[in-house]
Order: C-alpha cells, then structure tokens, then sequence
C-alpha cells in the first residue's frame, strides 16, 4: 500500500456521541489521538487489530454514516506480521473527498505533514487511539471510487488470508528491508510497493492488457505513425532487433526516412495512409499522441495498435488527460475548462495570476499556450491559444507552478502487465522547449521512488503496453503535481541510449514485441542537451563536430533535418559520468553541444 506520509500534527481531540433515533447520550468514545511516526519494524500479528479498526470505522460513521471504512492491509490479515498500523480504506467519489478529508479533521485525524504526503485528491490521514492499555496507530486512506485501488487492496488482502506461502514471502520481503536499515515508514511502503505489485499481477487483480498475445519475433515489420526524431530514433533500435521498420510521414525528407524500409507518405491524420501503413505491419504504434484518433481506429482490428487507444484517446486531449488523473487520486496544478473571454476572467479570478492558458489538442515543446501573469493578458493570451486552437473546444486554463523542479519518469509496461521505471530525470525547459536533462535525478529518494510509482499506476490505468512518460512538477519540496502524459518514447529520455543499460526505444520496442523488457540500470550519471536551430530558416548544415567529439565521454546525435530555423530541435548531445556525478556529466554535454552549430 502506497503511504506518504511523515510527521504529525496536533489537532483537537474531543468528540461527543449521539445515539441516533434517541435522545442525546455521552457514552464512551475512544478519543482521536495524534500520530506518532516510529520507524518500520516487524511485528507479530495482533489479534485485536480487527476490534480497533472497528472502532474507528464507528466513529468515523458517527459523522458520515454513508461512508463504509473497510480494514485492508497488513493487520487485516490473521497471523500476518508487519508494522501494526490499522490501515482503513474509504472508496469516495471523488468530489466528495475534500469534505470527507475535513469530516475526518474534525473528529481528530490529522494531515499529513512531511515531504512527499499522499495528494489531497487521495489522502491518508492521521491519528492513534488506545484500546485495552496500547496505542494502535491508524491510516485513513480515502480512495477514489474512480481508480482501481480499493479493488486491489481487498483482492490481495483477501489472498493473503487464503495464501499462507504469500503471507511468508510477503513477511520476508518486509524483513529484508526493515533488516536493511530503512528508518523511513514511508520509503518502507514505497519498497515494499514491488512485491505488492507482482503478487497483485500474479493473484490477477491486475489484469492483463487487453490484447495479449504471442510475441513478435524479428524479420516482422513495426510501424510508426510519425516519422521525426522520435520515430527514427526507435526504427534504429527495431532494426537492431532484427525488426522491419515503415512509417508513415508526409514529409518524405523527414528524420526516420533514411532507417525506415518503407515510407507511406500521408497525413497524420490519413485513414487511408494509416489503413496503407498497418497492411503490411505485424504491430502498430507511435511516437507523437497527435496522429488522429480516427485514423488509429480504422486500423485497430486489422493490426495491434501498442499502445492501445485508450492511451491515445486520455493523452492526446489536455482537459480528458486532466480528468483522467484526477480520477485516479493523483495531484495536478488546479485547473478549469474555459470558452470565451467572460468564462476565462472568471475563472481567472478564481484560480489566482499567474496563469497558463493552454490548447487542449496538438501543443508540443510550449507551442499553443500563453501565460497570462494579470487581468492585462487576458485578451491577448486567449486570442493567441484561440488562433492555434480555434473556438470549437474549451481551452485549458492552469494556475502557473512556482516549482523547485520538473522531473519526468519513462516507464515501460509489458504484455505482462509489469511496469519498470527509469530513473527519474531532472529538467529544464525554455519557454517551453526541453533543453537539458540529468539523470538519476539529483532529488530526494522518496520523491523519485514517488514519482515512479506513479508513472506506474497510471499506465496500467490506461492499459499502456510499450514506454509511457510522465512530467510532473516537485513543488514546495514535498507535493508531486502531474503535468503531462506521453504514451511514448521522450526527448527527456533520450539519455538512455548511453546512460542506461537498456534505451528507452529499445524498450518500447521490447514491450510492443510482447518480448521481455530490459535493465533500466543507469550506467553512471547522464546528461542530455538537446541542440537547438537558431538563425533564419535554411539548409541545415552542422559545424563543429570534431571540436564536440573531443570529449571521449560525449556522444552526438544528429537527427537529418534537411532545414535548420530557430529553436528546432536539430539533435542531441549526451554525456556520462562514470562516478555518477550528473553535474559533472552536464557540464561536459553543455560544453559539447556550445561547440556545435548551424552554418550561415
Ligand atoms: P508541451 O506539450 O508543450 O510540453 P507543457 O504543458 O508540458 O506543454 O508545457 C511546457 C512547459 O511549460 C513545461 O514543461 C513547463 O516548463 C512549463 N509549464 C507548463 N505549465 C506550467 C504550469 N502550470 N506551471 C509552471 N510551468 C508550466
Ligand atoms: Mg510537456
């Protein structure tokens, strides 16, 4: 069970009873007390758990007699050891759980406090009562009715009590990190989070993608929707997989023509073009989410599409992205739907200056948003985003993050169902483009595993099968708030081509193929800077690559574009350093990538 969770708060304790139906009564109600974190140890199963998380589950009835607290976890399952906390899950919908959060204060549970707490749209919340002489410490978990979890959590509990091989390996695994010294009751739960992951896989309670099959094997031809650097980039590691590559692309000069065996030139929107492409294709898949969901349908049934149109259909609209992370508990900045000035200004006023306005279809690398610092901007930011965008759909207005940092996770799901994470990356953006990134993330291990976990949850929420990336911003040192999704490979990924022991196009590539995924293992710390156009548009024509290569540690990759313009991503540079030093390492790729240019 994923638990973030640190200190304590005081809160007020007295509670009065009223019996229903009759007339008021003061009768014995345990009083709430305050949460005391210890850290993880092992302990033998305590048979008056059960008692204790009723008694909880009444008071909490006492003031919301609709809900229905369940006792799940560790101490709902007999002869089960572990840390002794009474773990109670309450499914609520998800815009009843601010009131029930402040229904559960208010009889005297507390926040959590602390760096990385459980998002406010899937809180835990805090308390202790004494029952029989002991204090029995207690989670309130409040899950949304949305997401999956409450499903999960009854399904392993449930096997647990029926399993007494998976209780024994369960308990081991806890051993083993409790023996590691973890002091940390919230990293103990993120690392625990694997086994529970697995088990849940194993027991079936999570079910596998949809279109499981046979795997793929080399001399089968792979095709992609798009054929920029991305497209490319993953036709290299499919050929080197033995796989046929064909694409499709409009531009027949565009960056993955030169390693594709065949090109259909069309649209990205081209049923046509996309029934063309899957003709001759043993699996399907993309690297821009803005291909038409359309034109994907038209070919799901004739080839497998990985992944699948759910993860298209939730990715590639701003606002049903939105909805469908909130849905699943997780923290996004505060957002509206808007139509029109007057909707916008309200809004505006509601949420607070300074604001992003954003198209909720087709915006890449910063293009169709605007920031909107006052009521000055309005007008003008809307009448940009309306110009991309066009008034048929409401836009996307978002308060603007002041972040410590953006991070992204690439993580990969197989036709298993398993999901493996790369380190998070660390990344800066410029207006909106990337512009570098490092890892393993230079952030705290708690936030990282976090963030990890996360990426995890939300791509077996949409089915993914193949890498999917997710940006989120590290706010006030504790919050992860989710920006993006991408159901594909990533320019924050691209690192992993040197620095890990598996790329991210590889990767997706493996899990796609229904073949199994690779090492995620950074092979030291890396860093990526991408190189961008500068100048007027013209003939691309790079200078300065032996001066770039002098560095034994840089690597450089060009994408082929026939035409260089200002802030087109042209290629990118890496760097690894061998001693894990990121800074280090970034500070050779930047070095590198100044050295290289666009002639006039
Ligand atoms: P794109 O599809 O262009 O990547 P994003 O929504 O990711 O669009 O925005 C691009 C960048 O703009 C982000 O990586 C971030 O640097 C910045 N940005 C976007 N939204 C916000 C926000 N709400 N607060 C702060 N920065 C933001
Ligand atoms: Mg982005």
């Amino acid at each position: 069970m994923t638990v973030r969770m640190t200190k304590s708060l005081a809160w007020p304790v007295r509670v009065t009873a009223l019996r229903p139906g009759g007339p008021p009564t003061l009768r014995h109600v345990p009083d709430m007390l305050p949460y005391v974190p210890e850290p993880p140890t092992v302990r033998p199963w305590d048979p008056r758990a059960p008692h204790v998380a009723r008694t909880v589950a009444n008071l909490i009835g006492r003031v919301r007699p609709d809900l229905r607290p369940e006792h799940v976890g560790s101490t709902a399952v007999p002869d089960l050891a572990g840390k002794g906390v009474i773990d109670l899950a309450i499914p609520v919908p998800p815009d009843d759980i601010p009131a029930v959060t402040r229904a559960l204060v208010e009889i005297g549970f507390g926040r959590q406090g602390g760096k990385s707490p459980m998002p406010p749209t899937r809180p835990v919340l805090l308390g202790a009562i004494d029952y029989e002489g002991d204090r029995f410490r207690i989670h309130a978990h409040i899950i949304p009715t949305t997401s999956d979890e409450m499903h999960e959590l009854r399904t392993f509990r449930d096997t647990l009590r029926r399993d007494p091989a998976l209780r024994d390996r369960y308990v081991a695994a806890k051993r083993r990190i409790v023996d590691d010294g973890e002091q940390s009751g919230q990293m103990y739960a993120v690392r625990k989070s694997d086994f529970v992951a697995d088990a849940l896989l194993a027991i079936g309670a999570r079910p596998r993608p949809a279109d499981a099959g046979p795997p793929i094997e080399p001399g089968a031809t792979i095709g992609i929707l798009g054929g920029g650097q991305l497209g490319r980039m993953l036709g290299i590691a499919a050929r080197q997989l033995g796989y046929g590559v064909a694409i499709l692309d409009p531009d027949p000069f565009c960056p993955a023509r030169a390693i594709a065996d065949h090109q259909v030139e069309a649209a990205y929107d081209s049923v046509k073009g996309a029934r063309e492409l899957a003709a001759g294709c043993a699996v399907v898949t993309y690297e821009l989410e803005h291909v038409s969901a359309e034109a994907v349908e038209a070919i799901v049934g004739r080839v497998l599409v990985r992944p699948g149109l759910a993860a298209l259909r939730a990715t590639q609209d701003r606002l049903a992205e939105r909805r469908f992370v909130r849905e699943q508990g997780e923290l996004t900045t505060d957002w509206r739907a808007v139509r029109g000035l007057d909707e916008l200004s309200a809004a505006a006023d509601e949420l607070g200056y300074p604001l992003r306005l954003k198209a909720p279809i087709g915006g890449y690398d910063g293009r169709s948003q605007a920031r909107i610092a006052g009521p000055d901007d309005l007008a003008a930011g809307l009448a940009l985003v309306e110009r991309q965008e066009g008034r048929a759909r409401p836009l996307l207005l978002e308060r603007e993050l002041d972040f410590d940092a953006e991070v992204s996770v690439v993580c990969a799901r197989d036709l298993e169902g398993r999901t493996l994470a790369y380190p998070v990356t660390r990344n800066v953006h410029d207006r909106g483009i990337l512009v570098e990134s490092v890892a393993p993330a230079p952030i705290d291990p708690l936030h990282a595993a976090t963030a990890a976990d996360i990426a995890g949850r939300l791509a077996r929420a949409l089915d993914v099968v193949g890498v999917m990336t997710v940006e989120l911003f590290l706010v006030d040192g504790r919050d992860l708030a989710v920006n993006e999704l991408a159901p594909r490979v990533h320019n924050s990924g691209h690192w992993t081509i040197e620095g890990a022991a598996t790329s991210q196009f590889e990767q997706h590539v493996r899990a796609i193929c229904g073949l199994p995924l690779g090492s995620v293992e950074p092979r030291g710390g890396a860093a990526m800077v991408n190189l961008l156009g500068s100048g007027p548009k013209r003939a691309a024509r790079l200078t300065g690559m032996p001066a770039a290569l002098a560095d034994p540690s840089v690597a450089v990759h060009v994408y082929g574009k026939r035409a260089v313009f200002d802030r087109r991503k042209m290629g990118h540079v890496t760097a690894l350093d061998a001693d894990g030093d990121v800074e280090a390492a970034l500070a050779r790729a930047r070095a590198a990538a100044g050295r290289l240019g666009w002639a006039e």
